[in-house]
């Protein structure tokens, strides 16, 4: 039978309950590892992870785009649209069935 548990968070140094409701359902999950964070920490953490990504703004069209990744390069940053049409085209591919010119030979 889980018991709560106080637990000290990471970020802030505070003590924390991990309850034993919350304990079950972390078993729950499979996980195996303790919260390090209290819930006002973690709150926050998702909040500025959320502010970030609504952050991006295309450098070319000025469209805003959802990114997960933290824009380190905003002047650089380009939505999906604009780097597709951006994206220099990959240089043509050696045919190999086709022999250079010079080298032709031609059966008579
Ligand atoms: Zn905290
Ligand atoms: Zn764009």
């Amino acid at each position: 039978m889980a018991v709560d548990k106080i637990l000290i968070c990471k970020t802030c140094g505070k003590e924390f309950v991990f309850t034993a409701s919350e304990q079950e359902f972390f078993a729950s999950k499979g996980f195996t590892n303790e919260p390090t964070r209290c819930k006002d920490c973690r709150a926050k953490m998702r909040q500025e992870r959320e502010e970030r990504q609504t952050t991006a703004v295309c450098s070319s069209c000025g469209k805003t785009e959802a990114v997960s990744f933290k824009v380190t390069h905003p002047e650089l940053l380009l939505c999906e649209d604009c780097f597709q049409k951006l994206k220099p085209a990959p240089p043509p591919q050696a045919d190999e069935q086709t022999p250079p010119p010079g080298e032709l030979v031609v059966m008579e």
